[in-house]
């Protein structure tokens, strides 16, 4: 009996060696463990992969098939997400996603599929909903079967990432179904787009946390390569003009998930992707129209960047300093403490980071995020601004800062 167990090692040893290439130095149950944790990770096999989205994108440049992208804007009129004030989740995710879409049209290297507008769901993905309800259902349970027997079968390892609230019923069918529908579509890159919440506050107060996250499939999972790609660039891109969130799960803005279903939990999506919370829903950039307007086009911009950059490869922030539509800018009015809701604070926080003045020394990024409020981190940084050009810092936007704003920030003649 002696004989077979050093037998079996040996056999073992050199299965495990011709696998991966090292000696084998460990104990026979060390190896049976080091084996699943190999395993885990190859198990499920690449559905994309970014040489293989290069090369269509390179394709698509010569009049081949476009790069598919399904825009998913969160949440619906019948469930409209977090909610602050009037402003309510499932308007700003259409808001975006109807920009976003736009961007894409510039091109025909790209082709931008939006599941939602605010007037209601894409026709066509609304009536495979309501005809698929049963075969969805099959793929949903069928991942998840899938799934259990790989993880308990120890070839997949199960990783528990930030809390979600479990997605209702009638949701896992929606958002299944969107991956079914996605797998079978020939979609390139799915952008699920949503604003965050701190749960927990008392309705119609600020929330602790603010900033922006990314959360893209976990690296066992068949998309998540090619994925994690684009979510790199697109993080770079958010930013430069946005803070990562600061929730501690969530830091630095950019998470491996296994369980949100919109980036393909129980590997049930096959294209690359994401899902991207823009920033906390109560910062009041939202709450005024002026200001709303302006940072969603931002937010929708910085994504189409990343994502040019991305099949483009190049350099994230080729150009120094980074694109922003918050800049150029013409400033015709004075600006002080107190504004709110302005385009015009927004465009003079945009150039304060430029300038490097904001934040100013002694805050961070989440304390002074780019509202279009004129507080104590904008009066702070603009008497830093007047400082460096020779102008007595009173922190107000008066005729001789605006003029050295203008010259370096207005649009050339
Ligand atoms: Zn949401």
């Amino acid at each position: 009996m002696k004989f077979f167990w050093v037998f079996l090692f040996a056999l073992f040893s050199f299965v495990l060696f011709s696998f991966f290439g090292n000696p084998p130095i460990l104990t026979v149950t060390d190896n049976l463990i080091g084996l699943k944790n190999n395993l885990a990770g190859i198990f499920f096999v690449a559905s994309t992969s970014e040489e293989l989205l290069k090369t269509k994108y390179a394709a698509a440049k010569n009049g081949g098939e476009a790069i598919r992208i399904l825009i998913v804007p969160g949440h619906d009129s019948a469930s409209v997400g977090a909610q602050f004030k009037n402003v309510k989740e499932a308007d700003l995710t259409a808001e975006l996603g109807e920009r976003l879409a736009a961007l894409f049209e510039n091109g025909k290297e790209f082709e931008a599929i939006t599941v939602r507008t605010k007037s209601g769901y894409s026709p066509e993905i609304a009536s495979y909903l309501e005809k698929e309800r049963s075969s969805i259902q099959a793929f949903r349970d069928g991942y998840r079967l899938y799934m259990k027997s790989a993880v308990d079968s120890g070839l997949v390892t199960r990783r528990e990432g930030v809390s979600h609230n479990d997605a209702p019923e009638e949701w896992t069918i929606k958002l299944y179904g969107i991956n079914k529908w996605a797998n079978e579509n020939d979609v390139d890159l799915v952008l699920h787009i949503h604003f965050n919440d701190h749960g927990g506050r008392p309705a119609n107060r600020l929330g602790k946390y603010s900033g922006f996250a990314i959360y893209f499939p976990e690296k066992q999972f068949s998309n998540a390569e090619a994925s994690a790609a684009v979510a790199r660039n697109i993080f770079n891109r958010l930013s430069a003009y946005f803070a990562p969130s600061d929730m501690p799960q969530e830091s630095p803005g950019i998470v491996e998930e296994q369980e949100l279903i919109a980036v393909g939990s129980n590997n049930s999506l096959d294209p690359a992707g994401m899902l991207i919370e823009y920033d906390y829903i109560y910062e009041p950039q939202f709450l005024y129209p002026e200001t709303r307007q302006a940072i969603i086009d931002e937010l929708a911009f910085q994504t189409y960047m990343g994502i040019k950059d991305f099949f483009d490869g190049t350099a994230t922030g080729a150009e120094n300093p980074p694109e922003t539509t918050l800049l150029p800018y013409k400033w015709n009015s004075d600006m002080k403490e107190g504004f709110t809701g302005s385009a015009d604070v927004l465009s003079l926080q945009a150039a304060l980071i430029r300038e490097g003045v904001y934040p100013p020394p002694g805050f961070t990024r989440n304390d002074c995020p780019i509202t279009g409020v004129f507080k104590k981190c904008t009066v702070a940084a603009v008497k830093d601004f007047q400082k460096e050009y020779g102008i007595g810092p009173t922190g107000y936007v008066g005729p001789q800062t605006r003029k050295i704003l203008n010259e370096k920030y207005a649009p050339q003649q």
